[in-house]
């Protein structure tokens, strides 16, 4: 995103809207504002190295000077956005978000049997934001589970070898509000998981958080929370029952 330094009044209405704490007033140094009656000694200034791409400030801000505009967004840069933005549609996935919609459904593919968990780990979150290098390097971690990580999911996408999590070197610099790493595990890998992402959470400069999905046991019990407590982690349960609205589970059985 930018802004027009020959519009912009230095109102500072934009600056709290940046999730990524991007935009700063600054002295003003170039001309004034075309038709402003009185001298304005401040403009806003976009950090473009910081900026996400949300098009938060372009949506939210209501710019009175009509400043804020967005400059054209090439690849790699255009990855902060499918990333940032709420309302760009991933190609991978067809949904806005940077996960998939299996993940809280399960209902087309039936992609977490019973036996298997499914793992989302989102890593950034606004203010604090990840470049791609963090993500690399939690998904390059993970991948020494020998995971099969999630086809449709964008952040798959920008891997040059799914298998062992290594992103294009050209997006490691890129920084984005969050992004989803999707995978599977048998449940009794939690344990060996969880110790991973105690090791690699030490090596990143952003946050986490993680989703664990899996069918209930028949008794209604929840196959993965033993495992989880065990870890000593800390859960936020979260619970969807499907009615058979959508499509039908893949029979069990027939479900890898
Ligand atoms: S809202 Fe518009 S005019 Fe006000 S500081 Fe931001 S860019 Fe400048
Ligand atoms: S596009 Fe988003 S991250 Fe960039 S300056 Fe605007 S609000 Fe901040």
């Amino acid at each position: 995103m930018k802004i027009d330094e020959t519009k912009c009044t230095g109102c500072g209405t934009c600056v709290p809207y940046c999730p990524a704490e991007a935009i700063s007033l600054a002295g003003r140094k170039g001309p004034q504002p075309a038709g402003g009656r009185k001298k304005q000694n401040q403009v806003a200034v976009i950090d473009f190295d910081e900026c996400a791409e949300c098009g938060v400030c372009l949506r939210s801000a209501n710019c009175p000077a009509d400043a804020i505009y967005q400059q054209e967004l090439v690849y790699p840069r255009s990855i902060r956005s499918l990333m940032s933005d709420v309302l760009t549609i991933a190609p991978e996935s067809q949904i806005s978000g940077r996960g998939t919609e299996e993940m809280k459904t399960n209902e087309v593919t039936g992609r977490f049997p019973r036996g298997v968990a499914g793992l989302a780990i989102e890593v950034g979150r606004p203010i604090t934001g990840t470049r791609l290098r963090d993500v690399e390097k939690i998904a390059m971690a993970v991948a020494a589970l020998n995971v099969e990580f999630e086809k449709i999911n964008p952040t798959t996408s920008m891997m040059s070898d799914i298998k062992t999590g290594k992103f294009k070197d050209e997006l490691l610099n890129e920084k984005v509000l969050s992004a989803i790493i999707e995978f599977c595990v048998r449940v009794e890998q939690l344990p060996e998981l969880f110790g991973i992402l105690k090791t690699v959470e030490k090596q990143i400069d952003s946050v986490f958080s993680l989703d664990v999905a899996c069918r209930l046991n028949p008794d209604g019990s929840n196959p993965t929370q033993s495992y989880i407590a065990s870890a000593g982690l800390w859960v936020a349960p979260n619970g969807k029952t499907n009615v058979g609205l959508g499509r039908p589970l893949i029979q069990e059985g027939l479900s890898k």
